[in-house]
């Protein structure tokens, strides 16, 4: 799988989709750059969305919201307070690493000790872990309790993981997990660093490392605003797209005449200061996010929620990627502000992870906004309840589903690749491939002239020049026809279109079709049609 990873990687440089930002200066840690390719795909990849959630739904419209906004919206949103996450410093190695990370990845370990145990072990510890996750905040500090004086205060009639005690290895990293979660949460530094330090004695890595106490480092991106240094203030990069639509929220309903529910759209760059950032395009610190918030009458929000898990989820296999590769995660305990939240994951080469969150984000963030503005945030509703009165004022409700577009790409590009074994009993032979949906594909078709003579070369530009106005395509006339159809391939044109002697006479191409390989004798004026009908959505 890392292999894999590793082929992706390198194919996105090689082709011209992903560059590392300033390269020549040996890169900007967590900054991508998109090569011509990759901008193509990347805009296709948008188009796909905003034709799914706007163009095809009556009451949703789309905005472009500045990336600056007034100071006081992060403040009312809750990041200046909560964006956070903890900080901690290997003084020996001069690393940085999240502590909530740490933490994860002794999880993983312990995972993957526990794949050693047989399987009627593995079932019992999954019912253990369902338990823990099920528990409320103060059932897991009892149970923490109890477990540090080895002793079980819980029932085991009510919980019947509890029963079993041969799992004191896995679970002691497991109460230091839900107890870390609990510190973080209360933001009390002090508890969590006695934890980091007690954690120490499971975590292999840190028993001979020097560290730093945690800290909380938000995640916003700070600079100032306006030239004068004494008439400037300190101004945000927006972390996510989200907040530009809710203050917006007055202004596209009452422009648009928007009804109850509605939603507003928008793509857009987003900045997070990560602690750590790898994985390549998975985790970037500077990103695009294509977000929607859709506004419902309160006690209506469920129903949204579970009609936008839905359509998000068919949304991703509409494009193709075989479905197993594609699960939830539902979230078992939410933000405050959160009422229902769920992730939608893929299967990356690391594993699973998340590329669309979809949340059930209930009336905090218009109240927040209504409470530091000052400004009403409420809507009229006109239509009657069931008891034949107008349901009246209110501050709408909101779901929101949200896609990390990078991580869309890396996903779209991890599902195409593939190098297709063509070995026949005389010779080994393959070739690499970007099965790409014909619609996210960069260029839709590559047209050769067979030789550089004889008048091929201008009647393929004359072909060239009757598509390019609907379609992205590209004249090639170097190398022989098999490698220019090779590095088509490579690039996940759908068509490659060859000019050749014949074509003068009779004025018919050949057309070869990238996933077969099959070529066929058409008319140049049929060109349009073919192409049309595999390339549009
Ligand atoms: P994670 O847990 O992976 O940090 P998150 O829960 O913070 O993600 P959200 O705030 O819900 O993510 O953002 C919505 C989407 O934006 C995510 O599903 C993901 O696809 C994308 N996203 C978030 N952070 C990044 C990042 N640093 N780089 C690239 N994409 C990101």
């Amino acid at each position: 799988n890392d292999e894999q990873f590793k082929n992706v990687i390198s194919h996105a440089k090689e082709y011209g989709f992903v560059f590392q930002s300033s390269e020549i200066y040996d890169g900007l840690s967590a900054v991508y750059d998109y090569g011509q390719l990759g901008a193509e795909l990347k805009n296709n990849i948008k188009t796909y969305w905003w034709k799914a959630m706007v163009q095809m739904h009556e009451n949703i419209v789309g905005i472009d919201s500045a990336i600056f906004m007034h100071p006081k919206v992060w403040k009312a949103s809750g990041h200046v307070d909560g964006f956070n996450d903890p900080m901690i410093d290997n003084k020996d190695s001069k690393k940085r690493y999240r502590a909530d990370q740490l933490l994860e990845n002794k999880i993983d370990e312990l995972y993957s000790e526990l794949a050693n145990f047989s399987e009627a072990n593995q079932a019992q510890f999954e019912k253990f872990q369902q338990g823990i996750l099920a528990l409320s905040d103060e059932e897991q500090a009892a149970w923490i309790i109890g477990f540090k004086n080895e002793t079980e205060i819980l029932d085991p009639s009510k919980h019947p993981f509890v029963e079993e005690t041969s799992w004191r290895f896995v679970r002691k990293g497991l109460a230091l997990e839900v107890e870390m979660n609990l510190a973080l949460k209360a933001e009390n530094l002090s508890q969590l660093k006695d934890l980091i330090v007690d954690y120490k004695v499971i975590c292999p890595i840190s028993k001979t490392s020097n560290w730093t106490d945690v800290r909380q480092f938000n995640l916003m991106f700070s600079t100032q605003f306006g030239a004068m240094a004494d008439g400037s203030e300190e101004v945000y990069l927006r972390p996510e797209t989200a907040q530009g639509i809710f203050v917006n929220f007055l202004n596209v309903q009452k422009t648009g005449r928007m009804k109850i529910p509605f939603g507003i759209a928008q793509i857009g760059k987003a900045f997070r200061n990560e602690v750590i950032a790898r994985q390549f395009i998975m985790r970037m610190r500077e990103f695009e996010q294509m977000e929607m918030q859709f506004f419902v009458r309160p006690g209506e929000d469920k129903k949204w929620f579970e009609y936008w898990k839905e359509a998000r989820l068919k949304w991703h296999k509409a494009l193709g990627t075989p479905p197993e590769k594609y699960r939830y995660h539902d979230h078992v305990k939410l933000a405050h502000y959160a009422n229902a939240a769920t992730d939608i994951e893929f299967e990356f080469p690391f594993g699973f992870k998340e590329v669309e969150g979809i949340h059930s984000r209930t009336d905090f963030d218009l109240s927040q906004h209504q409470e530091y503005s000052g400004k009403k945030m409420q809507y009229f509703d006109s239509d009657l309840d069931e008891n034949g009165k107008p349901y009246g004022n209110y501050v709408p409700y909101v779901i929101e589903t949200s896609i990390g577009l990078d991580r869309m790409f890396l996903l779209t590009m991890i599902n195409a690749l593939e190098e297709e074994d063509l070995s026949t009993a005389e010779k080994q032979d393959s070739r690499t491939l970007l099965r790409l949906h014909p619609a996210l594909a960069p260029i839709k078709a590559a047209i050769f002239p067979l030789t550089k003579k004889d008048g091929l070369p201008e009647k393929a530009r004359e072909i060239m020049d009757s598509l390019k106005l609907d379609f992205n395509c590209m004249y090639e006339e170097k190398d022989a026809i098999g490698k220019r159809y090779r590095r088509q391939d490579a690039i996940g044109t759908p068509f490659c279109i060859t000019v050749d002697h014949q074509t003068l006479e009779d004025n018919t191409v050949t057309i070869r079709h990238r996933d077969t390989m099959e070529q066929q004798r058409i008319e140049i004026k049929d060109l349009h049609f073919t192409i049309d009908s595999k390339v549009s959505w």
